[in-house]
Protein backbone atom coordinates (compact mmCIF):
# COMPACT_ATOMS: atom_id res chain seq x y z
CA UNK A 1 0.00 0.00 0.00
CA UNK A 2 1.21 3.41 -0.88
CA UNK A 3 2.38 6.20 1.95
CA UNK A 4 -0.69 8.47 -0.07
CA UNK A 5 -3.00 5.45 0.51
CA UNK A 6 -2.24 4.83 4.13
CA UNK A 7 -2.55 8.78 5.35
CA UNK A 8 -6.06 8.58 3.16
CA UNK A 9 -7.19 5.73 5.52
CA UNK A 10 -5.96 6.98 8.28
CA UNK A 11 -7.61 10.53 8.28
CA UNK A 12 -10.87 8.71 7.29
CA UNK A 13 -10.63 6.58 10.77
CA UNK A 14 -9.83 9.76 12.48
CA UNK A 15 -13.09 11.25 11.21
CA UNK A 16 -15.03 8.24 11.99
CA UNK A 17 -14.26 8.24 15.28
CA UNK A 18 -15.09 11.81 15.97
CA UNK A 19 -18.14 11.32 14.25
CA UNK A 20 -18.73 8.54 16.69
CA UNK A 21 -17.85 10.10 19.74
CA UNK A 22 -19.72 13.37 19.00
CA UNK A 23 -22.99 11.18 18.40
CA UNK A 24 -22.70 9.19 21.79
CA UNK A 25 -21.86 11.94 23.96
CA UNK A 26 -25.14 12.73 24.80
CA UNK A 27 -26.84 15.74 24.26
CA UNK A 28 -29.08 15.94 27.72
CA UNK A 29 -32.08 18.84 26.74
CA UNK A 30 -31.10 21.34 29.52
CA UNK A 31 -34.37 22.43 29.69
CA UNK A 32 -34.68 25.49 31.71
CA UNK A 33 -33.09 25.97 35.05
CA UNK A 34 -33.24 29.47 35.05
CA UNK A 35 -36.94 29.32 34.88
CA UNK A 36 -37.49 26.82 37.74
CA UNK A 37 -35.34 28.41 40.33
CA UNK A 38 -36.82 31.40 40.26
CA UNK A 39 -40.43 30.44 41.69
CA UNK A 40 -40.65 29.45 45.21
CA UNK A 41 -39.32 28.00 47.97
CA UNK A 42 -36.82 24.17 47.98
CA UNK A 43 -38.77 23.76 44.42
CA UNK A 44 -35.66 21.79 43.39
CA UNK A 45 -37.38 20.13 40.13
CA UNK A 46 -34.24 19.30 38.21
CA UNK A 47 -35.22 15.93 37.59
CA UNK A 48 -32.39 14.12 35.65
CA UNK A 49 -33.13 14.77 32.00
CA UNK A 50 -34.81 11.20 30.67
CA UNK A 51 -33.14 10.64 27.86
CA UNK A 52 -29.32 10.36 28.44
CA UNK A 53 -28.82 6.57 27.75
CA UNK A 54 -25.69 6.46 30.31
CA UNK A 55 -26.94 6.11 33.98
CA UNK A 56 -24.00 6.71 35.54
CA UNK A 57 -23.80 9.96 33.98
CA UNK A 58 -26.52 11.52 36.09
CA UNK A 59 -27.29 12.07 39.25
CA UNK A 60 -30.79 11.43 41.05
CA UNK A 61 -32.27 14.00 43.49
CA UNK A 62 -35.26 13.58 45.02
CA UNK A 63 -37.63 16.01 42.94
CA UNK A 64 -39.97 16.30 45.35
CA UNK A 65 -40.32 20.22 45.66
CA UNK A 66 -40.74 19.63 49.38
CA UNK A 67 -38.19 18.45 51.34
CA UNK A 68 -39.62 17.06 54.35
CA UNK A 69 -40.94 14.16 52.67
CA UNK A 70 -40.97 10.68 53.71
CA UNK A 71 -39.47 7.80 51.60
CA UNK A 72 -42.91 5.66 50.19
CA UNK A 73 -42.97 2.50 51.28
CA UNK A 74 -44.72 1.35 47.78
CA UNK A 75 -43.20 -1.04 45.19
CA UNK A 76 -43.62 -0.76 41.43
CA UNK A 77 -41.49 -3.75 41.47
CA UNK A 78 -42.97 -3.88 37.69
CA UNK A 79 -42.06 -0.30 36.41
CA UNK A 80 -44.12 0.06 33.28
CA UNK A 81 -41.69 -0.29 30.06
CA UNK A 82 -42.08 3.03 28.77
CA UNK A 83 -44.69 3.36 26.18
CA UNK A 84 -47.88 1.77 26.31
CA UNK A 85 -48.14 2.60 23.01
CA UNK A 86 -49.85 1.31 20.01
CA UNK A 87 -53.60 1.30 20.60
CA UNK A 88 -56.16 0.38 18.26
CA UNK A 89 -58.09 3.25 17.94
CA UNK A 90 -55.47 5.62 17.76
CA UNK A 91 -56.10 6.54 14.12
CA UNK A 92 -57.59 9.71 14.44
CA UNK A 93 -55.52 12.38 12.62
CA UNK A 94 -54.38 14.16 15.65
CA UNK A 95 -53.10 11.46 17.39
CA UNK A 96 -49.44 11.26 16.79
CA UNK A 97 -47.77 8.27 15.19
CA UNK A 98 -46.24 7.10 18.57
CA UNK A 99 -48.98 7.40 20.71
CA UNK A 100 -48.39 9.54 24.16
CA UNK A 101 -47.46 8.16 27.21
CA UNK A 102 -44.17 7.08 25.33
CA UNK A 103 -41.99 7.56 27.91
CA UNK A 104 -38.63 7.22 28.89
CA UNK A 105 -37.79 5.72 32.14
CA UNK A 106 -35.26 8.08 34.10
CA UNK A 107 -31.94 5.75 33.78
CA UNK A 108 -31.07 6.17 37.25
CA UNK A 109 -34.21 4.34 39.19
CA UNK A 110 -33.38 1.93 41.91
CA UNK A 111 -30.88 4.30 44.01
CA UNK A 112 -33.17 7.47 44.44
CA UNK A 113 -35.07 4.41 45.18
CA UNK A 114 -38.54 4.06 47.31
CA UNK A 115 -40.24 3.30 44.17
CA UNK A 116 -41.45 6.63 44.14
CA UNK A 117 -44.09 6.72 41.32
CA UNK A 118 -43.41 9.88 40.76
CA UNK A 119 -40.94 11.42 38.37
CA UNK A 120 -39.68 8.14 36.75
CA UNK A 121 -41.20 8.81 33.58
CA UNK A 122 -41.22 12.11 31.61
CA UNK A 123 -43.88 12.16 28.52
CA UNK A 124 -42.01 11.54 25.50
CA UNK A 125 -44.43 13.62 23.52
CA UNK A 126 -45.25 17.02 25.45
CA UNK A 127 -46.78 18.87 22.31
CA UNK A 128 -49.09 16.13 21.60
CA UNK A 129 -53.12 16.29 22.39
CA UNK A 130 -52.94 12.68 23.83
CA UNK A 131 -50.09 13.21 26.10
CA UNK A 132 -50.55 11.29 29.40
CA UNK A 133 -49.91 13.24 32.62
CA UNK A 134 -50.61 12.13 35.79
CA UNK A 135 -48.68 11.85 39.14
CA UNK A 136 -45.99 9.08 37.48
CA UNK A 137 -45.84 10.74 34.10
CA UNK A 138 -44.44 14.38 34.06
CA UNK A 139 -44.07 17.35 31.58
CA UNK A 140 -39.91 17.95 30.86
CA UNK A 141 -38.92 20.66 33.14
CA UNK A 142 -40.30 23.75 32.33
CA UNK A 143 -42.61 22.78 29.51
CA UNK A 144 -44.97 25.41 28.00
CA UNK A 145 -47.26 24.99 25.22
CA UNK A 146 -45.89 27.29 22.13
CA UNK A 147 -49.84 27.14 20.80
CA UNK A 148 -51.47 28.90 23.82
CA UNK A 149 -54.52 31.09 23.03
CA UNK A 150 -57.46 32.76 24.39
CA UNK A 151 -60.67 30.58 24.12
CA UNK A 152 -63.85 32.70 23.13
CA UNK A 153 -66.02 31.80 25.75
CA UNK A 154 -67.34 33.22 29.23
CA UNK A 155 -64.78 32.90 32.29
CA UNK A 156 -66.00 33.37 35.81
CA UNK A 157 -63.31 36.20 35.91
CA UNK A 158 -62.80 38.90 33.46
CA UNK A 159 -59.30 39.15 33.34
CA UNK A 160 -56.82 38.27 30.51
CA UNK A 161 -54.87 36.16 32.53
CA UNK A 162 -53.28 32.82 32.20
CA UNK A 163 -54.95 30.41 33.50
CA UNK A 164 -57.73 31.76 30.44
CA UNK A 165 -55.40 30.00 27.89
CA UNK A 166 -55.76 26.71 26.15
CA UNK A 167 -53.79 25.05 23.10
CA UNK A 168 -55.58 26.06 20.36
CA UNK A 169 -57.28 22.90 19.66
CA UNK A 170 -58.62 22.37 22.29
CA UNK A 171 -59.73 26.27 22.61
CA UNK A 172 -61.79 25.29 19.10
CA UNK A 173 -63.02 22.34 20.64
CA UNK A 174 -63.95 24.16 23.94
CA UNK A 175 -66.11 27.18 22.26
CA UNK A 176 -67.85 24.86 20.17
CA UNK A 177 -68.73 22.97 23.45
CA UNK A 178 -69.63 25.71 25.57
CA UNK A 179 -72.15 26.55 22.20
CA UNK A 180 -73.80 23.32 22.53
CA UNK A 181 -74.44 23.03 26.26
CA UNK A 182 -75.64 26.49 25.57
CA UNK A 183 -78.47 25.34 23.08
CA UNK A 184 -79.67 23.07 25.79
CA UNK A 185 -80.65 25.72 28.23
CA UNK A 186 -76.86 24.73 30.37
CA UNK A 187 -74.69 27.88 30.61
CA UNK A 188 -71.28 26.86 31.32
CA UNK A 189 -68.35 29.13 31.96
CA UNK A 190 -64.49 28.53 32.51
CA UNK A 191 -62.58 28.39 35.66
CA UNK A 192 -59.30 27.47 35.19
CA UNK A 193 -57.49 26.49 32.02
CA UNK A 194 -53.61 26.32 31.25
CA UNK A 195 -51.56 27.05 34.20
CA UNK A 196 -47.27 27.80 34.20
CA UNK A 197 -45.19 25.43 36.30
CA UNK A 198 -44.25 28.37 38.33
CA UNK A 199 -47.82 28.89 38.93
CA UNK A 200 -48.46 25.32 39.76
CA UNK A 201 -45.23 25.96 42.19
CA UNK A 202 -46.48 28.47 44.02
CA UNK A 203 -50.13 26.84 44.09
CA UNK A 204 -48.27 23.23 45.27
CA UNK A 205 -46.40 25.15 48.05
CA UNK A 206 -49.27 27.13 49.77
CA UNK A 207 -51.61 23.88 49.80
CA UNK A 208 -48.88 21.95 51.60
CA UNK A 209 -48.19 24.94 54.10
CA UNK A 210 -51.94 24.45 54.71
CA UNK A 211 -52.67 20.80 54.63
CA UNK A 212 -49.47 18.97 55.25
CA UNK A 213 -47.58 17.53 51.93
CA UNK A 214 -49.63 14.19 52.01
CA UNK A 215 -53.09 15.72 52.00
CA UNK A 216 -52.14 18.15 49.23
CA UNK A 217 -50.93 15.50 47.04
CA UNK A 218 -54.51 14.13 46.57
CA UNK A 219 -55.88 17.13 45.21
CA UNK A 220 -53.05 19.27 43.73
CA UNK A 221 -50.53 18.08 41.34
CA UNK A 222 -46.68 18.31 42.13
CA UNK A 223 -45.64 21.03 39.67
CA UNK A 224 -44.51 19.33 36.02
CA UNK A 225 -47.34 16.83 37.07
CA UNK A 226 -50.47 18.84 36.22
CA UNK A 227 -52.58 17.88 33.33
CA UNK A 228 -53.52 22.10 33.29
CA UNK A 229 -50.03 22.78 32.35
CA UNK A 230 -50.65 21.04 29.33
CA UNK A 231 -52.84 23.44 28.12
CA UNK A 232 -55.42 20.69 27.36
CA UNK A 233 -57.02 21.23 30.40
CA UNK A 234 -59.64 22.82 31.60
CA UNK A 235 -62.10 23.31 35.34
CA UNK A 236 -65.45 24.34 34.57
CA UNK A 237 -68.74 25.47 36.20
CA UNK A 238 -72.32 26.63 35.36
CA UNK A 239 -71.69 30.51 34.45
CA UNK A 240 -72.99 31.63 38.20
CA UNK A 241 -69.58 29.95 39.16
CA UNK A 242 -70.92 28.23 41.73
CA UNK A 243 -68.95 25.38 43.35
CA UNK A 244 -66.10 26.20 40.75
CA UNK A 245 -63.21 23.09 41.38
CA UNK A 246 -65.68 22.31 44.37
CA UNK A 247 -67.02 18.67 45.17
CA UNK A 248 -70.97 20.56 45.22
CA UNK A 249 -70.35 20.70 41.41
CA UNK A 250 -71.31 16.93 40.91
CA UNK A 251 -75.22 16.65 40.69
CA UNK A 252 -75.55 19.82 38.77
CA UNK A 253 -76.77 20.11 35.27
CA UNK A 254 -73.77 22.21 33.96
CA UNK A 255 -72.07 18.29 35.47
CA UNK A 256 -75.00 16.05 34.15
CA UNK A 257 -74.25 17.94 30.75
CA UNK A 258 -70.85 17.52 30.40
CA UNK A 259 -70.37 14.07 31.86
CA UNK A 260 -72.80 13.10 29.06
CA UNK A 261 -71.63 15.11 26.19
CA UNK A 262 -68.27 16.09 27.19
CA UNK A 263 -66.55 13.05 24.70
CA UNK A 264 -68.99 14.30 21.59
CA UNK A 265 -66.23 17.53 21.64
CA UNK A 266 -63.32 15.62 22.36
CA UNK A 267 -63.13 16.15 26.28
CA UNK A 268 -63.13 13.71 29.11
CA UNK A 269 -64.05 14.02 32.97
CA UNK A 270 -60.68 12.83 33.23
CA UNK A 271 -60.90 12.25 36.98
CA UNK A 272 -64.00 10.03 37.63
CA UNK A 273 -66.03 9.27 40.39
CA UNK A 274 -64.51 5.74 41.54
CA UNK A 275 -61.55 5.76 39.69
CA UNK A 276 -59.21 7.10 42.54
CA UNK A 277 -56.86 4.51 42.77
CA UNK A 278 -56.33 4.60 39.01
CA UNK A 279 -55.83 8.22 38.20
CA UNK A 280 -54.83 9.48 41.73
CA UNK A 281 -56.96 11.79 42.32
CA UNK A 282 -60.53 12.04 43.85
CA UNK A 283 -63.41 12.55 41.82
CA UNK A 284 -63.45 16.21 39.97
CA UNK A 285 -66.65 16.67 37.46
CA UNK A 286 -65.11 19.81 36.85
CA UNK A 287 -62.15 18.75 35.38
CA UNK A 288 -61.93 18.00 31.83
CA UNK A 289 -59.57 17.27 29.68
CA UNK A 290 -58.95 17.33 25.44
CA UNK A 291 -57.88 14.24 24.16
CA UNK A 292 -59.66 14.36 20.39
CA UNK A 293 -63.02 12.66 19.60
CA UNK A 294 -62.15 9.34 18.75
CA UNK A 295 -59.87 9.02 22.42
CA UNK A 296 -62.56 10.63 24.09
CA UNK A 297 -65.64 8.96 22.26
CA UNK A 298 -63.83 5.59 23.18
CA UNK A 299 -63.03 6.67 26.79
CA UNK A 300 -66.50 7.58 27.77
CA UNK A 301 -68.09 4.95 25.58
CA UNK A 302 -66.07 1.94 28.41
CA UNK A 303 -65.99 3.84 31.32
CA UNK A 304 -62.62 3.82 31.59
CA UNK A 305 -59.73 6.19 32.45
CA UNK A 306 -57.12 7.37 30.04
CA UNK A 307 -54.65 5.41 32.59
CA UNK A 308 -57.03 2.47 31.31
CA UNK A 309 -56.45 3.71 27.92
CA UNK A 310 -52.74 3.55 27.67
CA UNK A 311 -52.62 0.21 30.30
CA UNK A 312 -50.57 2.11 32.49
CA UNK A 313 -50.24 0.99 35.49
CA UNK A 314 -52.73 2.46 38.57
CA UNK A 315 -51.35 5.61 39.87
CA UNK A 316 -51.84 4.48 43.51
CA UNK A 317 -51.04 7.68 45.51
ZN1 LIG B 1 -58.35 20.89 37.13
Amino acid sequence: MSRTAKIVILFIAVIAVGWGVGKYTAPSPSASIEEGASAGAGNDLQAPPSEVPDASAVPSPEPSPVATEAPEASNTGSEPTAAPADKPGNSGAEASREPSPAATVKPSDGDSGTGDPEAELTAAEPDSITVMVNKQYQLPDGYKPADLVYPDVPFIFSEKIEKRMMRKTAAGALEQMFAGAKKDGVYLAGVSAYRSEKTQTTLFNNYVARDGEEKARTYSAVPGHSEHQTGLAIDVSGSDGKCAAESCFGGTKEADWLAAHAAEYGFIIRYPEGKQGITGYMYEPWHIRYVGKDIAEEIAAKGITLEEYYDAVPVSK
